[in-house]
């Protein structure tokens, strides 16, 4: 292989990589009215609702190295060392309520293709098994009766 058909082979592989980005922008914007409602709604919650910035953009250098293209990202290297973890959800309600200790919502549009990951379902796992609530939200009015229904505690019958 010539090193032209190594860079042309990586260049294909970055514009894959841009192919998936409107979906991603979509979630985004989504993700962005979510908690805006949010914020609006429990105004004394409001900073108990918060991102995990595990996805998104990451600067990644690639690099030709005894014929072979190697694309890397210090700053992922650097951030899972730091404690980020892929899988977790998108956004976490820091609060109990109804014998849970949080509410982990993962973000995801009603576009073709938009699924859980792996490793989100490793993760959402791990989360539930620890007393955590965790949904998949595809839009606000999911997201909004989602919340709505887990910050409503049930009142303890009434003893007579
Ligand atoms: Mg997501």
């Amino acid at each position: 292989m010539s090193y032209e058909d190594i860079w042309n082979k990586a260049q294909k592989e970055a514009s894959a990589t841009k192919q998936r980005k409107p979906q991603r922008h979509e979630e985004s914007r989504l993700q962005e009215s979510c908690v805006t409602w949010f914020r609006l709604q429990y105004p004394k919650l409001a900073l108990l609702l918060f991102a995990v910035p595990n996805g998104g953009k990451r600067t990644h250098r690639t690099i030709v190295r005894a014929g072979r293209v190697i694309t890397y990202s210090p700053e992922a290297k650097q951030m899972k060392k730091e404690g980020v973890t892929a899988g977790v959800a998108d956004l976490i309600l820091l609060t109990p309520s109804n014998g849970y200790a949080s509410l982990c919502i993962e973000m995801k549009t009603t576009e073709k293709g938009s699924e859980q990951r792996e490793s989100q379902k490793v993760w959402q796992q791990a989360a539930e098994g620890a007393g955590n609530k965790y949904v998949v939200c595809r839009t606000l009015e999911e997201f909004m009766a989602v919340v709505k229904e887990y910050l409503t505690t049930e009142k303890p019958p009434t003893s007579k």
